[in-house]
């Protein structure tokens, strides 16, 4: 019989139904295209020499001529840099000025640097970026939530090739990061304890889900994941924010993140995925009852009217028999 598992964070019930579940091979879908892609495009605008056909930065990392990372604004960005802030009402129409903050990172001046396949160094160099642009975008006083994400593959959202994340600060705090800061903070009044740090305790204790470990971090598959291969990385000391990492800690969250994406690369043969960043929106907030994290969510499996109508999710795969698969994945010693 199939179970249902709730998940503490997001509040979903999800059906798990592992008699439908596929091997893990099952779900590669051979990316040829992007295995072979060059390490320079005369026709993308990411690459290097090609700078003059982008807006004008906002960060990098590296000289003009020899750069690691840059932010761009994003040329087709949600929504406007400038403006002010401003709110109307008139009967059940309410709106807001569309402004805010919207910029494109290219994580690499090779095309075909994926995250998996680059050094760790330029794993970090993006971290490094991610950070001041994180803080860069709380400055401006317009911005609310900050989010940080990164689309890779069709299937995640892009076609654009050259490895790269965006950024993008709101002048709301959505409702969906709002209802999981109010969820925590009722379960840290009824126990008082942070959710988080309780489900890393027992993650840490069960060791069926783990993933891999690093010196700060850990990744897992969450005991109710929504989807197949869902993975959560969260930092083992409680903070709420990204902004409160020590230098070595993000420079160590690099690394597991990293770690994480080269098992979806090797063993699902490079998936479509999404990552995201958690994080509290006051930057310099450091409340006991939320807990910052990074979620990996591999695009396998496509959403359809039962999600839809119910809000709830079907997962097909056991998240101990994906966490078994992900440690087993071996990373060659020479990464490409
Ligand atoms: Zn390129
Ligand atoms: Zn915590």
């Amino acid at each position: 019989m199939p179970e249902l598992r709730f998940n503490l964070v997001t509040k979903d019930w999800v059906i798990m139904a592992p008699e439908r579940a596929k091997r893990p091979e099952d779900f590669i879908k051979k990316n040829v295209e992007r295995g072979q892609l060059p390490p320079f495009k005369e026709s993308c605008p990411f690459c290097p020499g090609h700078e003059n056909l982008t807006p004008p930065e906002t960060y990098r990392l590296g000289t003009v001529d020899s750069w690691q990372v840059r932010s761009i604004p994003n040329k087709f960005s949600a929504l406007s840099r400038e403006g002010e802030l401003s709110r109307q009402m008139d009967g059940i129409k309410r709106t807001m000025a569309g402004v805010g903050l919207h910029d494109v990172i290219i994580e690499n001046p090779l095309h075909n640097g994926f995250p998996a396949v680059i050094p760790l160094a330029g794993m970090q160099d993006i971290f490094r970026t991610y950070r001041a642009l994180y803080r860069q975008f709380y400055q401006d006083p317009r911005v609310k939530m900050v989010i940080l994400f990164k689309n890779n593959g069709a299937a995640a959202g892009t076609s654009l090739e050259h490895p790269h994340s965006q950024i993008v600060g709101t002048p709301v705090i959505p409702p969906q990061i709002r209802y999981r800061i109010e969820e925590a903070q009722k379960y840290h009044d009824d126990t008082g304890e942070c959710l988080y740090c309780r489900i890393l305790g027992e993650e840490l204790k069960d060791r069926n889900r783990i993933i891999l470990e690093t010196e700060h971090f850990v990744a897992f598959v969450p005991y109710a994941a929504l989807t197949p291969f869902h993975t959560w990385i969260f930092p083992r000391r409680h903070m709420a924010s990204f902004d409160a990492l020590t230098e070595a800690e993000l420079l160590d969250m690099a690394s597991a993140l990293q770690q994480a994406l080269q098992r979806l690369y090797y063993g699902l043969d490079d998936p479509d995925y999404n990552y995201v960043l958690r994080s509290l929106p006051d930057p310099q907030g450091n409340i006991e009852y939320f807990h910052f994290y990074m979620a990996i969510v591999p695009r396998l499996t496509k959403a359809a009217g039962f999600e839809l109508g119910s809000g709830m999710y079907i997962n097909t795969q056991l998240p101990e028999k994906d966490a078994e698969f992900l440690r087993g994945v071996r990373i060659p010693d020479k990464l490409e």
